[in-house]
């Protein structure tokens, strides 16, 4: 099957492993005769999901992309607001600010983590900063006491986007609750998947909680409020109705616009829960390759290896090892490891370089260590629950071979390795 798609180790088609139990809920909720949507296994996904992060709400939408959409619409931005977001992450990040009028300041990254570098942050702070959007890189936690502190100082909203980040914690607690809104993807190559896509939206704030619910589940962005004598007085004339009809003609209504469907279907949230529980043996599995794989190159001169934060859990989304001996070294080992049948990423091209933010005057130069580490130095190996102790006992092999290779032309003559 993995040879069938041309990599012995595939990188990552699968972020989780989809079995047994998966399949007996999918079944029971299809054959349930239930509706498919918006009842109770959205709940209690939800509900788990919320203890879980220890965030007071937790509301499922279609994709990862689209909790960002929607997060970065319940803050209203507009021209003139600043937004500091980090270059290195997936485009789906910062893509929904394209369509609100904002200045993007970029904020470069930490070289070890890959996450916002907080006295960068810091240096990129004006009176107009409304919003920080950053990732957890991997699932290595970002420095979320320093940045927190920065962002409350300020009167700026953190968004987390925790598409890689299900599964980590930093000091105990899980991102998702660390900021002010969390995003999810649970799309198939992330740590759990709700049947190929799928997202959740973390917060505390319930006067949001209730304007992203009305956002997904297709009402009018609208706030309405009841006037004139007696308005709102009569009862609904059925339970599952939210207002009297005479609210709806007489009250005034702030409307902000257009509300739409990206609620998650029953069937996906059933799996969801059952991959919920299945969730720290997919972490500790993930978790146990990047020691193999960290044990396999330590003794490699030229080789940085990524350290995890102090009181932080990894959670091993993505794998990153640094080889420092420059392009022409890493790119050797890039090939090599293609060539052995090991699929390897570089993860992410900085988001200030690609076409649609350089055409809104951002340049090289801007984000010198994130530029660094992707021309120069990162590498993102295999490292998910799909992979069979022979898959990851070749990777292993393998990386040390590639390495070998890569080193070859510096060898000292009696087979060791030395740092050219
Ligand atoms: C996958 C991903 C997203 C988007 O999630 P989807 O569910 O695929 O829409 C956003 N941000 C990051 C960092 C991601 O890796």
């Amino acid at each position: 099957m993995n040879i069938a798609h041309g990599y012995r180790v595939p990188f990552q088609r699968r972020g989780s492993v989809v079995g047994e139990a998966d399949l007996a809920a999918l079944a029971s909720v299809v054959n349930s005769g239930e509706p498919l949507s918006a009842g109770l296994w959205r709940e209690r996904f939800e509900h788990r999901f919320k203890e879980l992060i220890g965030a007071r709400h937790a509301l499922t939408v279609t994709s990862g992309t689209v909790a960002l959409e929607l997060a970065v619409r319940l803050l209203d931005l507009g021209p003139g607001d600043e937004v500091i977001a980090t270059p290195q992450t997936f485009q789906a990040t910062i893509q929904p600010l394209l369509n609100h009028d904002v200045t993007v300041r970029f904020c470069d990254v930490d070289m070890n983590t890959l996450n916002m570098d907080p006295d960068v942050l810091e240096s990129l702070i004006t009176e107009r900063t409304r919003a920080i959007i950053l990732v957890h890189y991997g699932g290595c936690p970002a420095e979320m006491g320093r940045i927190m502190e920065h962002a409350r100082r300020n009167g700026i909203v953190v968004i987390e986007d925790c598409a890689h980040a299900l599964g980590s914690h930093y000091h105990g607690v899980s991102p998702g609750a660390l900021g002010d809104i969390g995003c999810f993807s649970f799309h198939s190559t992330k740590n759990i998947t709700t049947l190929g896509e799928g997202g959740m939206i973390t917060l505390n704030r319930s006067d949001w909680a209730d304007r992203v619910d009305r956002l997904r589940g297709n009402e009018v962005d609208a706030v309405y409020v009841p006037t004139g004598p007696g308005v709102g007085a009569e009862p609904p004339l059925l339970p599952w109705m939210k207002f009297s009809a005479d609210v709806y003609r007489h009250a005034v209504a702030d409307i902000r616009g257009a509300g739409t469907n990206a609620t998650m279907s029953e069937p996906a949230a059933a799996v969801g829960l059952v991959q919920l529980e299945a969730l720290n043996g997919f972490t500790e599995r993930r978790r146990w390759i990047a020691q193999r794989l960290d044990q396999a190159m330590s003794a490699f001169p030229g080789v940085r290896l990524q350290r995890t934060p102090e009181q932080s859990r990894h959670a091993y989304h993505l794998y990153t090892v640094f080889i420092t001996a420059g392009a022409a070294i890493r790119e050797r080992f890039v090939r090599s490891l293609d060539r052995l049948g090991v699929e390897v990423q570089l993860r992410y091209f900085p988001l200030h370089l690609v076409p649609e933010w350089r055409l809104r005057g951002h340049r090289p130069g801007e984000c010198p260590v994130a530029e660094r580490i992707w021309f120069e130095e990162h590498v993102n190996l295999p490292c998910h629950p799909g992979l069979t102790d022979d898959q990851v006992d070749y990777l292993v092999t393998a990386v040390t071979d590639a390495l070998e290779q890569a080193y070859g032309a510096s060898a000292d003559g009696r087979g060791r390795l030395v740092a050219p």
